[in-house]
């Protein structure tokens, strides 16, 4: 796992304990908090997982803001910090909602992981330099499960789907790997193929007494 710990920002505070959170998780969180600003900590290159989801990955940023109640302790610092993941984008927002189902994701995975609520996080766009919180409400919430559901059943499945060619695909950071134009017209060409198969079966001489 990648630390960025940035040699003007001391090496602050780590998690100590929460009574729901396991020990292996908070160990994670003290090695990737690298910075603190005011009443915020800030881990970078935290990994994530969620059993119930099956997922797993690294966050780009976990803050963690000083809270009333409802957060996890830290080691070195007074109160409770709740986790505040925080998503960061090269491009500009975009029309359908995978962004806040990204960080939804990441948050229920820390949930999951500390035993605590998280109802906000934020997205963060380089191309507009614009910060958003994001709401983590049962429908986005519904959202993300549905998508976890799907990713399992396109696994299982072994297909992988076929890239449709949309606008969202010029700001698209898979662009390169996934080639939409190409996959495009590779299933054009195989629709071509199957036609004219069909086609020359149909156009063959049948043979006396056959079908
Ligand atoms: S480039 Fe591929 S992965 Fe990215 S939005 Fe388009 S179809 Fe989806």
């Amino acid at each position: 796992m990648a630390i960025n710990n940035p040699t003007n920002a001391p090496a602050v505070s780590a998690a100590r304990w929460n009574p729901k959170a396991s020990p292996r998780c908070l160990g994670s969180i003290e090695s990737a908090i690298s910075a603190s600003r005011g009443d915020v900590r800030i881990a970078r290159g935290l990994a994530l997982r969620s059993l119930r989801l099956g997922l797993s990955g690294i966050a780009d940023v976990v803050e963690f803001h000083r809270a009333n109640e409802g957060g996890i302790q830290l080691v070195d610092v007074r109160g409770l910090w709740r986790p505040f993941p925080v998503e960061y984008k090269r491009g500009r927002p975009k029309r359908d909602r995978c962004d806040e189902v990204q960080v939804c994701a990441q948050a229920i995975c820390l949930e999951e992981m500390l035993g605590v609520d998280i109802p906000e996080g934020a997205l963060f766009y380089g191309a507009t330099h614009h910060r958003f919180d994001v709401s983590f409400d049962a429908a986005l919430r519904g959202e993300t499960e549905h998508a976890a559901l799907r990713l399992h059943e396109l696994i299982r499945s072994g297909k992988t789907p076929s890239a449709v060619r949309e606008p969202k695909c010029d700001r698209c950071s898979l662009m390169d790997i996934c080639m939409p134009e190409v996959a495009a017209k590779s299933h054009s060409a195989k629709s071509y193929l199957d036609s004219a198969i069909k086609k020359s079966l149909s156009d063959a001489p049948q043979k006396p007494g056959g079908p």
